[in-house]
């Protein structure tokens, strides 16, 4: 601290005594301080309120108020408690002095003064505050900071093993004043969680005796009962000559940290909806599982289970009630799994574990099954769990699952072949109608490689050019004469003949071919059209069949406004035919779609109408051209009964929303006649024709009527 710190500083000089004032005055204005002077206690006091003093001489007798009284009312003043005070005691005895202090005095310097110390005096007294409060703003910055840490300090110190620490460590611990006035390392110790007491106590010591650090994570117990988990690191103290004389420590309470790191990782194990442990965790429990049933020679079962058609509850009752169905299954499911636990043969039936691994999807490992048979009756008190009632807003929906299960050791030994196992057991389960369960069998193993095998067939397929599109007339059944034709896409394929589409195309959807397909096919019809067009020939507008991700392909619009374009024809000579799955899926999104498809000049052709569960009043939000009724109804309808009457409503409705009706399958010209009495003129059929190759199709753009009356 420099003389230049406390020059300037502020002095207010209290006596009665004028010539001692002005003496004082004197000297110490010369010194460099700014003073400022007080006759007695009431005007010393007075001055306070106006002036902060950085330090005050006052006079020990004086008439009004004595300097003991005085100096006793500064201290009360809200920052006086800090400002150095001397007194001037004219008497120079002992018991003047103790009572100068009593009253809270700094110092005191005995009359007669000696002008020269007296400045001396001062500045020590002043820079002696100075030091002091810098102190203590150091201390109260140390305190904030452990306090926004979280973190408290402590010192052991010496032989006698004193025990320092800050007041924020006894925040920490919750401690009451009472008890940190007494506070003890062993008191600290006692605290520890009865788990950790005897870690923590070892590793003091050890730092205590042979200053060896350290740094440890342990739960405490606080004062008032809560448990909090603090990281402590602790360090010898040594001297100059470097022996240890302490060792200091501090101990922050990272319980905050320690749980949200928790929530994290919780986040990345479990399904946030149901609670279950997600797919990846569920792998990793499984594998550790397994691992146990190995040493202990268990059969396991690896249970997977699908929820059956979820997608559509998803469409019928919106995403958030689907989710509270999911919820639901997943509690029945785990209360399933606790019903049947304790009935196991084994004792490591907990070691089950249940997990949601995909949308609609639960995974089960049952540990120590038993046998086979077992299995299978546990997986049917799952499924029935599945299919009790649901209730939705009041009404009741009514769910099946189906399920796969693969036995450990017997289909895989690890876990990743057996999750695969167990995943083409459930895949079997559903292609074979669902709502049941099916057991792995190597049967399925091979199925799945000829499927590998089959994929990669059709991707040489499209790109080998093995893909043929033939054509199916649409007529006005009064005149037989085309109005449109429909593309339908075989394979031809170098061993196996010409293969119908109803044998790849789930495989092309399946296997992320479908967009290649159908590109194939638009670009195949569209030169088809151009040559004809070219030909002389009159063409009809084309329908081509649109799968799901064709259909929601962004690119889809782009794409077949260029294709027409470079084939010189129009929009106008394709219609787009969707099936009422691909409607349902996100509505609003396929009528913007519709909408556009529809503004580039485009028709969309609603395909199989009546065989999904759409219901009719939907079909009003969707802007298309036409409405294919499905075969199932057509071939029946002439009979009357259920089929005629679908077949009439649906008739009714498209002439209501002024819709063009097709018929589909139209074999007999019962049919066709029938149909064209219910209203229905436009119909498509082997009654008309069959579909065939381009060449063939071509001549039959030739002829004016293709009924065979007229043929
Ligand atoms: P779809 O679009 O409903 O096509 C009509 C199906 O009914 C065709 O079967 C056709 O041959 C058949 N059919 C027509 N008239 C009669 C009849 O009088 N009696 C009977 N029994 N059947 C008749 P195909 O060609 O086997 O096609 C089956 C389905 O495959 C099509 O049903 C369509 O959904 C799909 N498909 C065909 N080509 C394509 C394509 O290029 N892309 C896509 N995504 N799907 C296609
Ligand atoms: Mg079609
Ligand atoms: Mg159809």
């Amino acid at each position: 601290m420099t003389e230049t710190e406390v020059d300037g500083s502020r002095l207010l000089i209290v006596d009665d005594d004028a010539l001692m004032r002005s003496m004082a005055c004197r000297t110490l204005s010369h010194a460099g301080f700014s003073v400022s002077e007080a006759d007695g206690g009431a005007q010393a006091l007075a001055l306070f309120d106006l002036t902060r003093f950085d330090l005050v001489l006052l006079d020990v007798m004086m008439p009004d108020m004595d300097g003991y009284q005085v100096c006793h009312e500064i201290r009360r003043l809200p920052d006086g408690d800090r400002i150095p005070i001397i007194m001037l005691t004219g008497l120079n005895d002992t018991q003047s002095i103790e009572l100068a202090y009593q009253a809270g005095a700094t110092d005191f310097i005995a009359k007669p003064i000696n002008w020269t110390l007296l400045t001396h005096r001062v500045r020590y007294a002043l820079r002696a505050s100075l030091a002091a409060e810098s102190a203590i703003r150091s201390r109260d910055r140390l305190e904030r900071a452990q306090r926004i840490a979280n973190m408290g300090s402590w010192e052991i110190a010496g032989d006698n093993n004193s025990f320092v620490c800050s007041p924020e460590l006894a925040r920490l611990f919750g401690a009451p004043v009472e008890v940190m006035g007494c506070a003890s390392p062993q008191a600290f110790l006692d605290r520890v969680t009865d788990t950790d007491r005897a870690t923590v106590k070892a590793m003091r010591e050890a730092a205590e005796r042979e200053g060896v650090p350290y740094q440890l994570t342990f739960k405490v117990t606080r004062f008032d009962g809560a448990v909090r988990t603090v990281h402590e690191q602790a360090n010898p103290v040594r001297d100059s000559a470097g022996r240890q004389i302490a060792v200091e420590g501090i101990t922050q309470d990272i319980t905050d940290q320690v749980e949200t790191e928790k929530r994290i990782s919780r986040l990345a194990r479990y399904d946030a909806l149901t609670g279950l442990p997600n797919r990846e965790f569920f792998g990793k429990l499984a594998a550790k599982s397994l691992e146990r049933a190995r040493s202990a020679s268990n059969t396991c079962a690896l249970i997977y289970l699908d929820v059956d058609r979820f997608k559509s509850v998803n469409d019928a009752v919106g995403q958030q009630r689907a989710n509270g169905v999911l919820v639901t299954l997943a509690e029945r499911l785990t209360a399933s799994v606790r019903d049947i636990e304790p009935k196991f043969a084994g004792h490591m039936a907990s070691e089950s574990v249940l997990a949601r691994v995909g949308p609609n999807t639960f995974a089960l490992l049952l540990i120590d099954i038993g046998d086979e048979q077992h299995a299978g009756a546990v997986t049917d008190q799952l499924l029935q769990s599945v299919s009790m009632p649901l209730a939705i807003d009041g009404s009741e929906l009514v769910l099946t699952g189906s399920a796969g299960i693969a036995l450990y050791p017997r289909d895989s030994g690890n876990n990743h072949d057996l999750a695969r196992c167990a995943e083409q057991a459930l895949h079997a389960a559903k292609s074979q109608g669902r709502a049941q369960r099916r057991f792995f069998d190597e049967a399925m193993n091979e199925y799945a490689s000829i499927r590998l095998a089959k994929e990669s067939e059709l991707r040489r397929a499209i790109a080998d050019r093995q893909l043929r599109v033939h054509y199916q007339a649409k007529v006005d059944a009064r005149s037989g004469t085309m109005v449109g034709a429909e593309a339908l896409v075989r394979w031809q394929h170098p061993t196996r003949g010409l293969v119908p589409p109803g044998d790849f195309i789930a495989l092309a959807e399946e296997s992320g071919q479908i967009l290649a397909l159908t590109a194939c096919v638009l670009e195949t019809v569209c030169s088809d059209l151009a040559r004809w067009r070219n030909a002389g020939q009159t063409v009809v507008p084309v329908s081509v069949n649109l799968a799901s991700p064709s259909f929601s392909s962004d690119a889809l619009p782009a794409q077949l406004t260029d294709m027409v374009q470079r084939h010189g024809l129009t929009p106008a000579s394709l219609v787009l035919e969707v099936t009422e799955s691909i409607l349902m899926a996100d509505i609003d999104r396929v009528v913007v779609r519709l909408e556009g498809l529809r503004a580039l000049g485009f028709s969309v052709s609603l395909d199989d109408f009546g065989t999904g569960y759409s219901s009719l009043s939907y079909l009003k939000r969707f802007p298309i051209d036409e409405l294919k009724i499905d075969r199932t109804f057509v071939t029946d309808a002439w009979r009357g009964g259920r089929d005629g009457a679908i077949a009439a409503s649906i008739i009714a409705l498209g002439r209501e929303f002024g819709l063009r009706v097709v018929a589909e399958g139209v074999e007999t010209p019962e049919q066709a006649q029938h149909m064209v009495k219910m209203g229905c003129v436009y119909q498509q059929g082997f009654l008309f024709s069959r579909p065939v190759p381009a060449d063939e199709f071509a001549r039959l753009l030739d002829k004016p009527s293709l009924r065979d009356d007229d043929a």
